[in-house]
């Protein structure tokens, strides 16, 4: 998820809005009728703002012979068209609102890494609630905003300090900022003096960085007293892979408070101290699981592609909107006693989170990953810094690595051989050495490059 203002601003902003903070504050206690309630007028309102106010609707509802009148609750949904990043793109001016279109708006957009990046408006003050959401998600792990120590590792732009120093502290604030394009085996000792002297308790980053860091910590094991004060690591913006959650577990006995969420903000979740789903935020947006067809998935344990409805953005409604992204719905109640639903194994977009063989049939890159996932299982300190696949003709696939002097050529045989055994031998594997793996102009590190086209994707 982007991060739409710095911490100082948002957390000042944040604080004004008490109204707002009990609300979320009180979502977490709602029976599953009180917030079905909640859900049905939230949407029953921006129904009828997007039929009233936003062109591409009241066009469709025209062109059906639907009226609002037949907006009555939440099986309502059914009467809007799925969409796709692509018709929005094509249409943008016509999803923005009449009545915000003289307001100003805070614009955003989509990444664009499958496909060309999408403009995305909301009203200004909407950022401000949404970081609020995460803020609320925080608070389940401890973090109290304005009062507990946060460095946040992410994709800024590069600081040095007079006195050479790559942390910048905020004002006022016990928040610490680092770039992500900045920690490197050099830097890390002055990282992690931070760390200990300000003693940080929590640390916002990718999960790749968090990794990261484990990795060196478990290759350096007498640095780790510089965690003590640390109480979790607040990760979003990647996915999450179970190894890299668990690695980050073991190596620093913390928990790890992560998100779901996405650039377009139709879906927020968020996991518990008790288990690693991702509990859905009943008035953040409504979500469907869809099969390939567009049928709708009730059932828990199928995978489907996560549809997006927001309840939150009046400038902008984007309504039953395909993310990309796939999940599957979770069983029975979570021991933290909230009754929202729950989603699990999120899947990123397809485009690049699968591998293609000869025939075109697609391997699920998460899947793959359990190769490396494994290894980290076998041997108990870290080997790679970075690595990355790259695919670029169906039925191979280059593996490029960024070694630490403990990768051995046997692990390398290794991963040769779990990748046949996860492909079923039909995708070959290279693995290249590199010096570098550069990040992403957003601080992630890109796990695939996916050089096959979309229309192959689509196809399939
Ligand atoms: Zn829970």
């Amino acid at each position: 998820m982007r991060s739409f203002k710095d911490h100082a601003t948002s957390l000042l902003e944040w604080s004004k809005l008490s109204r707002y903070r009990r609300q979320l504050t009180r979502e977490n206690e709602l029976s599953i009728s009180a917030s079905n309630n909640l859900q049905t007028r939230l949407w029953l309102k921006m129904a009828h703002r997007a039929v009233l106010q936003v062109p591409y609707y009241r066009q469709h509802f025209q062109e059906q012979g639907y009226s609002v009148e037949m907006i009555t609750g939440l099986d309502s949904l059914a009467l809007f068209p799925l969409i796709t990043r692509d018709i929005v793109k094509e249409h943008t001016a016509a999803f923005i609102a009449d009545d915000y279109r003289s307001k100003r708006l805070w614009k955003g957009h989509t990444s664009g890494s499958t496909g060309p990046a999408l403009d995305l408006f909301m009203p200004r003050f909407q950022t401000t609630i949404e970081k609020g959401y995460i803020y609320s998600q925080w608070r389940r792990f401890g973090y109290e905003p304005g009062k507990s120590r946060l460095l946040a590792i992410r994709a800024r732009p590069d600081y040095i300090s007079q006195a050479g120093s790559i942390v910048e502290k905020l004002p006022k604030q016990p928040v610490y900022n680092a770039s992500v394009f900045q920690v490197n085996e050099r830097t890390l000792p002055q990282l992690l003096e931070v760390i200990a002297a300000k003693r940080i308790e929590f640390i916002h980053t990718y999960p790749s960085t968090a990794s990261y860091l484990a990795g060196m910590m478990e290759s350096f094991p007498g640095y780790l007293t510089q965690f003590r004060a640390l109480k979790a690591f607040l990760l979003s913006s990647e996915t999450l892979h179970p190894g890299a959650r668990e690695m980050v577990n073991r190596v620093f006995g913390v928990q790890v408070c992560a998100h779901y969420g996405h650039a377009e903000h139709l879906i927020l979740g968020g996991n518990c101290e008790h288990n690693d789903e991702y509990h859905l935020w009943p008035s953040y947006g409504l979500v469907q699981l869809v099969d390939n067809a567009g049928n709708e998935i009730s059932a828990p344990g199928l995978a489907g592609e996560l549809v997006g409805t927001t309840l939150t953005n009046p400038a902008m409604p984007l309504i039953r909107y395909r993310s990309g992204d796939f999940a599957e719905w979770s069983q029975g109640d979570c021991a933290c006693g909230r009754k929202w639903r729950r989603i699990c194994n999120v899947i990123g977009k397809y485009s690049t989170d699968v591998l293609f063989d000869d025939s075109g049939d697609r391997f699920n890159l998460s899947l793959i990953m359990r190769v490396i996932i494994f290894l980290r299982d076998v041997y108990p300190f870290e080997f790679l810094h970075r690595y990355q696949f790259v695919q670029e003709t169906a039925g191979e696939v280059r593996l490029k690595i960024m070694p630490m002097q403990t990768f051995t050529t046997e692990m390398a045989e290794q991963i040769r051989e779990g990748f046949e055994h996860y492909t079923e031998g039909r995708i070959r594997i290279q693995l290249e050495t590199v010096t570098d793996i550069p990040l992403e102009k957003s601080g992630k590190v890109k796990l695939l490059v996916q050089k096959l086209t979309q229309e192959q994707d689509e196809q399939h």
